[in-house]
């Protein structure tokens, strides 16, 4: 086998959600959009209901519809990209519920699927997407008149607790939402360690299910394995890679292992990141492939067969700082390439 090998942990999983559940006092949803931060959504879907998940939420309505088809009819499926034009069927015949973003996302619903469930989505200051005050204002009751079964908001800067920002979204949050008698729902994965204000009736978090910061107690969901293909001797002076930019000082042995930027290795993590086996380290050399990088194994006493990227000695969030971005984004560039493995569950 060539590929790279993604193991995913559901218990590791489901003990995410379990623990951010446990720190409110009200429903938690799972937000498994994007194929479930990359790694695989029925699987993911199927562990999290049998867990106790009773609500999931994904981005589009396609998304929506192959969650359905993994969970079967009961959980909830909120999309936030609401009700999109040509999403009707496809809303109806999947049981989705749109969290509704505009006026004419409202007037859309309401006349094509009449008493069909929606959410209302509010912008409190992130103008991403929802109805903007005066927005809301106009249509509230006309809203409210046809039982909205959720009215949410999303932070702009929960992973920075100390960001004014915070309370100013939910002060707007309150004064909008103020005498509403409807479910409502602020926080992500960083809302919730907000505290309690924060929290509602339902919170939504993603990446921290999935092991990544801002929950810095997550559990570690993905370990990924790269297979070596090939091992060679360089002398001292000899180069590795496109543009010669390792150069061996001693005698140095090197691995090709298979998996580059296309399978979401970033180029830009390379000169910071390290593989493992059993704890050792071999440093990638030289510069990242499209489907193969190269790492120094001259310090380990055999011949690898494979070698880890991810796992305990090092995160996903740990990468992500090599490469100069967020685990969200490695956890959704994983390759299509990888051999997905499921453990636990
Ligand atoms: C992605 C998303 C979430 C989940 O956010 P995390 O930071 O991954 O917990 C929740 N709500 C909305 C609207 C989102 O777009």
């Amino acid at each position: 086998m060539s590929t790279g090998t993604l193991t995913i942990d559901l218990d590791a999983l489901v003990a995410n959600w379990r623990a951010l559940n446990a720190m409110t006092g009200c429903e938690t949803a799972a937000v498994v959009k994007a194929d479930a931060y990359g790694l695989g959504l029925p699987r993911a879907a199927r562990a999290l209901v049998r867990a106790g998940v009773e609500t999931f939420c994904v981005a589009v309505a396609e998304e929506g519809a192959a969650l359905r088809a993994a969970i079967g009819p009961k959980p909830a499926i909120h999309v936030f990209s609401g009700h999109m034009a040509g999403d009707t069927d496809m809303i109806a015949d999947m049981g989705l519920t749109p969290m509704i973003n505009s006026v004419d996302q409202l007037i859309r619903h309401l006349e094509a699927l009449p008493g069909a469930p929606f959410g209302i989505q509010l912008d409190t200051g992130m103008n991403r997407l929802g109805m903007e005050p005066a927005e809301w204002e106009a249509v509230r009751d006309m809203a409210l008149a046809a039982n909205p079964v959720l009215i949410m908001s999303h932070l702009a800067c929960a992973d920075t607790p100390a960001h004014e920002m915070n309370a100013r979204q939910l002060e707007t949050f309150r004064r909008m939402t103020n005498g509403v008698d409807v479910p409502r729902s602020l926080a992500a994965t960083g809302g919730i360690l907000l505290g309690p204000e924060y929290h509602f009736e339902l919170t939504r978090p993603g990446i921290g299910l999935y092991g990544g910061l801002p929950f810095a107690d997550a559990r570690a969901v993905v370990t990924l394995d790269l297979p070596v293909i090939q091992t060679r001797i360089l002398s001292e002076g000899e180069t590795v890679g496109y543009g010669n930019t390792f150069t061996a000082h001693r005698e140095t042995r090197i691995a090709t292992l298979s998996s580059g930027y296309a399978d979401g290795i970033i180029r830009a993590m390379g000169p910071r990141t390290i593989l493992y086996t059993d704890g050792v380290p071999c440093p990638v050399a030289g510069r990242i492939s499209m489907d193969s990088l190269s790492a120094d194994i001259t310090d380990l006493p055999t011949e690898p067969k494979s070698l880890r990227l991810l796992g305990e000695d090092q995160t996903v969030d740990d990468i992500a700082e090599n490469a100069g971005t967020i685990g969200y984004e490695i956890l959704t560039a994983l390759g299509s390439r990888y051999q997905r493995r499921y453990i636990g569950g």
